[in-house]
């Protein structure tokens, strides 16, 4: 099956042709570096990488451009510095290496690019320049407008018109503006705000201009995919396609655009008012949600059990069973190396517009021995390779199972605080008690591995298993 998305644009699943198959080229919306990301912003991070990997897979690794920015002038970062008297590149660099720090834990590969805002300012102002000359921006107030109605199917992505803009707008409306939808291109700095010398005085870019600038540089004036989170839409996205559609003379500004659904948590939407806002940093570092830290991979295979166009209830219980979940695909895979090739089914599932809950469906299969075996005539082996082997394959191609089942298990045991060593050679005193029927001092020293967080079993041939306590 070849690969199909569902088209914001064009509300349809249609399938993906590149412009150019050797540099197939998309951009994702990144973040405005001024607070840590939330578990909300992990969602976009994840999905996007899973298509990054999927394209990588389809057209190769030197052959798919993904840039996703950084938001590092903003008016939430001026207030945000100057609330912790701190200087705005301190906060914009602080804030941009925990969010980088999050993206590897959540297991996200790096971007091709992650150009900063203030570091393509002159682009900015070479697009604003474009959109005066052409007619669809103007000069008010010390402002620089983009001249919504000068674009006769501006919103088409949202499917809104003007009329239905203006109506379920909560605009603040500014007298220099032609429209009430008008959006700034470029606005005056104070003497003491961020600012850069332009043909209409020293100021700074609106928010919706980095993006279109930023993609211009990286991917040109028409490139592959858009992405983002669905409150992207409009008026974000929306505006972005307005001003490189009109600085370029072009029809689309990107062929597919692509938008993952809304995250709430337990059930209710995630607000700083109702105490559930947790950010990826919490989730992965203290014990704020659940009463405990979760891994990276967790969270990753928790969000990757919603397809991504779907709303998705976060929530611990989710978190626990995607953790049963991984310790079972690690316990399979052991150290096995991934095969060259991912499970059909799996690949299948992918390229139907990323349908991660129907691959890991999949995965699950592979993973329990007897079905697997059953489905692919033979217990360990999948066509020509080891079911383990294709096992580890699909899911890499999910972004999981990335580590050997060793580091996995090392990893869970110093979490755990469990000393190996000590925990075997209390399990071989208690099978030496047990062989001597000394049942109390057998049951003595179950309760103390018990009291150090260990969980045994006793297997039918005398041996004993065990594992850490969840
Ligand atoms: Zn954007």
């Amino acid at each position: 099956m070849a690969l199909q998305l569902y088209n914001t644009l064009t509300r349809r699943k249609e399938e993906f042709a590149p412009i150019d198959p050797s540099n197939v080229r998309m951009y994702v919306c990144g973040p405005t570096v001024y607070d840590l990301a939330h578990v909300g912003n992990a969602r976009p991070l994840i999905v996007f990488d899973v298509l990054f990997r999927l394209l990588r897979e389809i057209y190769g690794e030197k052959h798919v451009t993904y840039v996703r920015n950084i938001t590092d002038v903003d008016d939430k970062i001026n207030a945000r510095a100057a609330e912790r008297g701190i200087s705005i590149r301190k906060l914009t660099e602080e804030t941009n290496a925990i969010f980088q720090a999050d993206a590897k834990a959540l297991g996200c590969l790096e971007p091709s690019a992650q150009p900063r805002a203030t570091e393509h300012i002159p682009a900015m102002i070479a697009m604003v320049e474009k959109l005066l000359a052409s007619g669809h921006a103007y000069r008010a107030d010390g402002h620089v407008l983009f001249d919504v109605a000068s674009m006769p199917d501006y919103g088409r992505l949202s499917r809104r018109s003007l009329d239905e803009m203006l109506a379920g707008a909560r605009v603040e409306v500014a007298p220099y503006k032609k429209n009430p939808m008008d959006f700034v291109l470029w606005k005056p700095s104070a003497p003491d705000e961020p600012g850069w010398e332009s043909p209409w005085g020293r100021g700074r870019p609106g928010w919706h201009l980095e993006c279109s600038a930023m993609s211009w540089k990286y991917l040109g004036e028409v490139f592959d995919i858009h992405g983002g989170g669905i409150d992207l839409v409009f008026p974000h996205h929306e505006n972005e396609i307005a001003q490189s559609r009109c600085a370029f003379c072009r029809d689309v500004m990107a062929n597919y655009w692509l938008h993952n659904g809304f995250l709430q948590v337990e059930g209710e939407k995630m607000s700083k008012s109702l105490g559930n806002f947790v950010t990826i940093h919490e989730l992965l570092h203290s014990d704020t949600f659940g009463g405990r830290s979760w891994p990276g991979e967790v969270l990753r295979l928790a969000i990757l059990r919603t397809h991504y166009r779907q709303p998705i209830d976060f929530t611990v219980k989710a978190l626990e069973e995607a953790e049963q979940t991984l310790d079972r695909w690690y316990d399979e895979i052991g150290d096995v190396t991934a095969a060259d090739e991912i499970a059909p089914n799996v690949r299948d599932a992918l390229n139907d517009d990323l349908n991660t809950p129907a691959a890991l469906g999949e995965l699950h299969r592979l993973a329990h021995p007897a079905i697997a075996g059953k489905a692919m005539a033979g217990l360990t082996r999948f066509g020509q390779k080891p079911v383990p082997e294709v096992l580890k394959a699909s899911a890499n191609a999910l972004g999981l199972l990335l580590q050997s089942g060793s580091d996995y298990r090392a990893e869970r045991l110093s979490v755990a605080n469990v000393d190996e060593a000590k925990v075997n050679r209390l399990i071989s005193s208690r099978l030496q008690a047990r062989a001597a029927k000394n049942w109390a001092l057998s049951d003595r020293i179950r309760d103390e591995l018990d009291a150090m967080g260990v969980a045994l079993k006793d297997n039918k041939d005398g041996t004993t298993s065990w594992d850490v306590k969840r």
